[in-house]
């Protein structure tokens, strides 16, 4: 098949390497330089986006921001309907979505104007998060509220653009399911993962090595099936969960979704028969998912480094991924992956390299 994926970032390299080992060609589309970009040195594909386009058998992304001229140029060549993908690319829109399928998720009000929001602010009983509507990532596009926050101060601040304004949950942690629905609607999803984030970016994941009990995984893939049918979706797909617990009640809260591959799959890359790139290919082309065999592995994100130290390219049990990108305070350059055998051990690693890893932003 030819794929042709909208984004050139690292996401993107991993999704073209597994579509060329899977024998199918690809092309990458850059929607920041705006050029059609080949994996390999395949110099017969096509260079401008409207032939790259017609060339393509399926268009997917690495992230769904896509621009509207692609979505109306490729219509036919995607899975699914691109519009209701790109709506969830507005928090206001996502939020409404987990509201129509009764997912929990944090309680929210959605705000255009800074007087708005401060209205919302004053009235707050308790402390609440303002995101920015669209293009917030690694915690960016964030504000906190509490009650020792001056409400109108904080309103110019975060009032400039619409957002939502949500309840500050006390969660016990953050886990996240990553799994992929075919074309017949079947599903196949990885155990939860469980995230550590640090300044709004993920640190570490520790991939199957949790004590997920089998209802919290229900809960999630239930959560999963409403979610992808209701977009009637093709390919990997991510939820972010808070773990909520209350005595002996476990709850699961949706934070958001990612309609993509995500980097707390990353440790399938290692711990896995098939990872989410491939299983996102394998959706793709309409093949059928796989029963999944899976080892315990650690991810630990590489942010704003130089370099991975030749220590943990050197070791047996590591898997280094370098995305050859210019290093700068807060951006993720590359991830590891530590094959541990519990979450003991995952931790002793955390502890020993977390820091030489990443540089963070203040
Ligand atoms: P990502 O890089 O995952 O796309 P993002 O910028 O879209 O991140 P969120 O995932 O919404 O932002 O938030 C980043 C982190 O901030 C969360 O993983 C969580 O740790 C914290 N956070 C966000 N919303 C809340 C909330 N309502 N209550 C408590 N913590 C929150
Ligand atoms: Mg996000
Ligand atoms: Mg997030």
């Amino acid at each position: 098949m030819k794929i042709l994926f909208i984004g050139d970032g690292q996401l993107g390299q991993m999704l073209g390497a597994s579509a060329t080992r899977h024998g199918h060609e690809c092309l990458l589309f850059s929607t920041r330089t705006n050029t059609v970009k080949p994996l390999s040195a395949q110099l017969d594909l096509p260079h401008k986006l409207t032939q790259a386009i017609e060339w393509a058998d399926v268009v997917s992304w690495e992230h769904e921001a896509i621009p509207a001229d692609i979505m109306t140029a490729a219509r036919a060549k995607f899975l699914m309907d691109p519009e209701r993908i790109q709506r969830l690319t507005d928090r206001r829109d996502e939020k409404s979505l987990f509201d129509e399928c009764g997912v929990p998720t944090s309680p929210w009000q959605a705000f255009t104007t800074a007087a708005e929001l401060e209205q919302i602010l004053v009235q707050a009983e308790q402390p609440l998060v303002i995101k920015a509507a669209r293009g917030g990532y690694d915690g960016k596009g964030q504000w906190r509220y509490t009650m020792a926050t001056d409400p109108h101060e904080l309103a110019q601040q975060a009032g400039q653009v619409p957002g939502i304004v949500e309840q500050l949950i006390p969660f016990k942690r953050e886990v996240s399911l990553v799994g992929a629905r075919n074309q017949d609607g079947s599903i196949c999803c990885y155990p939860l993962v469980t995230n550590v984030h640090d300044r709004g970016i993920l640190s570490y994941s520790l991939g199957a090595m949790d004590v997920v009990t089998d209802a919290l995984q229900q809960q999630a893939e239930a959560s999963f099936r409403k979610l992808t049918e209701a977009l009637q979706y093709v390919g990997v797909l991510a939820i972010e969960f808070f773990v909520v617990v209350d005595g002996s009640d476990v709850q699961l809260l949706v934070n958001e979704i990612a309609p993509r591959v995500h980097n707390s799959g990353h440790w399938t890359m290692t711990g896995a028969n098939c990872s989410q790139f491939d299983l996102h290919i394998r959706a793709l082309t309409n093949m059928p998912l796989p029963l999944l065999r899976l080892e315990p592995t650690l991810m630990l994100n590489v942010i704003g480094a130089a370099q991975i130290p030749d220590a943990l390219w050197r070791h047996p049990d590591v898997e280094c991924f370098w995305y050859n990108k210019e290093p700068r305070p807060g951006r993720k350059v590359g991830h590891v992956n530590v094959r541990t055998p519990n979450r003991d051990t995952a931790m002793t690693w955390v502890e020993q390299w977390a820091e030489q890893l990443q540089v963070l932003a203040d």
